[in-house]
């Protein structure tokens, strides 16, 4: 099996808690990322500790003075997404919820040393969040611009769609995709069909189908 057959040890068959494993353990691992709210509909980032917890979960602190915080109060929606300087990258949007359990709090700081010691006179001010549920990936990108990539959801949320498809009643089997493909990820037969493991959701497939066979869902 080549390298971008397998993802952080993961495989297409491998499951969805696996890959949201491995999504949570690389957050951790990259620990400072990038992190976006919204405030009426603008997107605001900047560059968050995340932690994860042996709950199983991702949790964050803010002061509730900073504007992030009036953010997440009024829309609790994030995305956060990170890479390694190996290439491996993250993306999850998820809902994050407020905890007040003081076994979480303690837990939290016990990790974050720094933000225990910065607002030991004022410990108050601090608002812990857990990522509550949502969806993601995991991906790697190659030197040659190529990808792997898996993705998956957790407390409810699907993992999110690829939006390329082929209509197998519409496939006359031309090749043309195949052809034009940049991931190297339609698989030829009887009838065309995309492997997302390599999709780059280029669209190109979808651009240059002559029968109208590749449909775009969002
Ligand atoms: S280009 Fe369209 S019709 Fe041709 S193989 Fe691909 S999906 Fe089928
Ligand atoms: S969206 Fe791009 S990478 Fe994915 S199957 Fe179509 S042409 Fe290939």
């Amino acid at each position: 099996m080549s390298q971008k057959e397998i993802l952080m040890g993961l495989t297409r068959e491998s499951t969805n808690n696996e890959i949201k494993k491995a999504a949570f353990d690389l957050t951790w691992d990259i620990r400072f990322i990038a992190m976006a709210t919204v405030e009426e509909g603008m997107p605001h980032a900047r560059i968050f500790d995340m932690t994860l917890l042996d709950d199983g979960n991702i949790y964050f602190i803010t002061a509730t003075g900073k504007p992030t915080f009036d953010q997440l109060l009024a829309n609790p929606n994030i995305v956060i997404t990170g890479v390694t300087k190996d290439w491996l990258a993250v993306r999850i949007n998820a809902m994050v919820k407020e905890t007040d359990d003081p076994v979480i709090k303690e837990k939290f700081l016990e990790k974050n040393q720094g933000t225990k010691s910065l607002y030991s006179n004022s410990p108050d001010a601090l608002r812990y969040f857990k990522l509550e549920k949502g969806e993601g990936e995991i991906s790697h990108l190659y030197a040659d611009d190529m990808i792997a990539r898996l993705r998956f959801g957790w407390n409810g949320v699907d993992p999110r769609p690829f939006i390329y498809h082929i209509d197998e009643e519409k496939c006359t089997a031309c090749g043309v995709c195949h052809d034009v493909c940049v991931g190297k990820s339609i698989r030829p037969g009887d009838k065309y069909s995309i492997d997302y493991f390599n999709c780059l959701e280029c669209g190109s497939c979808y651009r240059k189908c002559p029968e109208g066979a590749v449909l775009k869902k969002k």
